[in-house]
This record gives C-alpha cells, sequence and structure tokens, in this order.
C-alpha cells in the first residue's frame, strides 16, 4: 500500500523529469572549481537573489553552519529564537563545530522583532562574550510556517546593522515564503550578510543547499565547506536536480500552501483538536490533541494503521506537512482517515515506539 506521508517536506522523491536531468548532467571536479552544471547553479541562484556569490552545499545544516563559522570565532554568541532549527535541531552545532553560544530569545510565531532582540546585544567587556550574529528562520518551522512581512525582516536587519551584528537568515523554505509572500528573493538578500537555501525540502531535490553572500564571505565558506566534510566532486547531478527544481517546482508551492489550508480546515472540525493557527501561510499545520482523545504518538499510530503517517512532536502536538508528493486526493483521503480514527478512538492504542520529536 502507497502511504501519504504528511511527516515532513524532506519525504519527496525525485521526479521522473528530475531524475532525466540529474542523469544527463554535465559533471567534472567541484573541489576545483570544474562541475559545470554545480558553477551554473551557483550562478543562477547568485543572480536570482542578486548576492555575488554562492556555495552549494550537503545539507541545510551544512549551509547554516558554515554561516555561523563565517560570521564568528570561538566565544561569540548569537541571537536567535528559541524554537530554531540552528540551535534545537542542528545537533548542537554551534557549540560543536564554532565554539558559538547560543543565546536564545521568544518572540510570536517563531519570529523576532526588534523589541524581541532590544537590550540583548552584550557591552563591550572582558566578563562577556562578543554578541555577533542575529539568525531569523523564514519560513518559520515549530513557528508554523510562517511568513516574515519584508518591513519586519527591514526593520531587524537595520536594526543588527546598528548594532554592529551580522545578519544570517536560514530560508530552508525561503521559496515557500517567497510563493506567499509579498515579496521577491533580491528583497530578501537586501536585508541579510548570509542566507542558507534548501532544495531538499519543498523544491522535491534529493540533496542539497545553497549559502549565499558576498564574493569574499562566499570565498571563506568555501574553506569552511571543506573543513566540515562539504567539499563534492561531481556534484553537478545534484545540481542538476536544483536547476530542474527551481525551473519547475516553485509556482507549484502554491498548491502544498492550499492543500495545508485544507488540511487546517478539516482536522480543525474535528472535535478534540485545538490550536490550528487562524491563518496557514504555507505549507506546515500544527495542531494539539485534547488529553481525553489521546496522544500525538498514539494518533500517529491510528493514522498509520489507515495508510497516513504524520509528524508527533511530542506529548499532544502533531505536525502535517504538504509537499509534492502530497495531492489533492492525499488531502481528502487523510481527513477521511482521520475522521475514521477519532470515531474509531485511538485513547487505548499501546504506544509503539515514539516520534522523533518526542521524549
Ligand atoms: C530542514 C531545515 C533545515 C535544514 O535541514 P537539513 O536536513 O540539514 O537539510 C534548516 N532549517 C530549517 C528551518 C529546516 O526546516
Amino acid at each position: 500500500m502507497r502511504l501519504i506521508d504528511l511527516r515532513s517536506d524532506t519525504v519527496t522523491r525525485p521526479t521522473p523529469a528530475m531524475r532525466e536531468a540529474m542523469f544527463r548532467a554535465e559533471v567534472g571536479d567541484d573541489v576545483m572549481g570544474e562541475d559545470p552544471t554545480v558553477n551554473r547553479l551557483e550562478r543562477m541562484v547568485a543572480d536570482m537573489f542578486g548576492c555575488e556569490a554562492a556555495v552549494f552545499a550537503c545539507s541545510g545544516t551544512q549551509s547554516n553552519q558554515m554561516a555561523v563559522r563565517l560570521h564568528c570565532i570561538p566565544g561569540d554568541e548569537l541571537l536567535i529564537h528559541e524554537s530554531s532549527h540552528i540551535c534545537n535541531f542542528e545537533a548542537g552545532a554551534p557549540a560543536a563545530l564554532s565554539g558559538v553560544t547560543v543565546r536564545t530569545l521568544t518572540g510570536g510565531g517563531g519570529m523576532l522583532d526588534i523589541s524581541d532582540l532590544e537590550g540583548k546585544v552584550r557591552v563591550n567587556d572582558q566578563h562577556f562574550c562578543r554578541t555577533q550574529l542575529v539568525c531569523l528562520e523564514n519560513t518559520t518551522n515549530l513557528g508554523g510556517g510562517r511568513v516574515y512581512p519584508l518591513a519586519q525582516l527591514q526593520q531587524v536587519s537595520a536594526w543588527a546593522q546598528a548594532a554592529g551584528l551580522k545578519r544570517h537568515l536560514d530560508g530552508a523554505r525561503l521559496f515557500n515564503a517567497l510563493v506567499a509572500g509579498q515579496y521577491t528573493a533580491a528583497d530578501v538578500a537586501r536585508c541579510f550578510d548570509t542566507i542558507s537555501i534548501c532544495f531538499s525540502k519543498g523544491l522535491g531535490c534529493p540533496v542539497g543547499s545553497m549559502l549565499l553572500g558576498s564574493a569574499a564571505d562566499m570565498a571563506k565558506a568555501r574553506r569552511i565547506r571543506k573543513l566540515f566534510g562539504g567539499g563534492l566532486r561531481q556534484s553537478g547531478m545534484l545540481a542538476a536536480a536544483a536547476i530542474h527544481a527551481l525551473e519547475h517546482h516553485v509556482d507549484r508551492l502554491a498548491d502544498d500552501h492550499l492543500h495545508a489550508r485544507q488540511l487546517a480546515a478539516g482536522f480543525q472540525r474535528l472535535n478534540g483538536v485545538t490550536g490550528i493557527a487562524s491563518s496557514i501561510e504555507t505549507n506546515l499545520v500544527f495542531f494539539e490533541l485534547a488529553p481525553e482523545i489521546g496522544t500525538a504518538v498514539q494518533f500517529a499510530g491510528a493514522m498509520r494503521d489507515r495508510g497516513v503517517l504524520i509528524g508527533p512532536m511530542g506529548g499532544q502536538r502533531v505536525r502535517v506537512v504538504t509537499h509534492i508528493d502530497v495531492s489533492a486526493d492525499d488531502v481528502q483521503t487523510t481527513l477521511t482517515a482521520a475522521a475514521d480514527a477519532f470515531q474509531q478512538g485511538f485513547r487505548d492504542r499501546p504506544i509503539q515506539g515514539k516520534g522523533p520529536f518526542s521524549r
């Protein structure tokens, strides 16, 4: 039985057309700068963002951590939202790879504005670490797929610049923000020193991320990528997938957003589901199950029995994610399965295993 997989937008498989593009890719040794397809992708994305240069990376974790290492030295501190990927889901990398302390802040929807940041830059004194970098996430992941308004990005950016901080954007789902939002890649790029994007989420590639910034910074980032084990050789096969995705899979993200809104509306109607955001802006939907209904892990088990995989996020919290491999029919099948699971009940279901983010 084919499972409908709503656990993440990382589960997508390359389409036949993408595989064909990968198969046909012209390749060379990229560590020697000789892979024409990687070079073409880096130029293409840099131009799209109006940046001087770009560096292809293995993963969003790698491109984010290249930025941390680029902007900071051991003993420095970065400012970031407490729910962000960089500090929760990257295996402690700021400390482990760069000797950097993470100062976590709170703010609505996984986003930070100036009022959340003000007063958080430490004074220049030998007692303190040096506050050096601010990182934002757009769209927010645990924040619920929220899209930063451009004005907020511009305000935080101007504030950070005035405070002498570097600015990095974790744009793993930036294309979702661009499709949902009112601004262009170049508008966003003007607000940051570096931006990380992912091809392996909603864009549907098997592998690949990218760091963007100035030519001087990207020359340093390339060395850091090698240090972090990301110097790839005939990676043009991966870059070809990314080029194909940029040409064919960006506009269709709007379908994922429509499907997420439909799922949210359907789950909202189930008695015992709470906490669905009033506005689903992109492809992530979070909700809570009332304790008397059962736990998120039990619900995930009941849904799996019905051919649908969902993401238990610990306790009562559930995440469902739409992507290129989720069709309009899959949305209806999912909602029918959920209604049936709620009707049959799953509170007494034995708990087998645990969700990836569950304790
Ligand atoms: C997925 C994701 C990343 C990168 O994850 P990788 O699996 O390392 O590619 C970075 N930031 C956010 C917000 C993400 O959701």
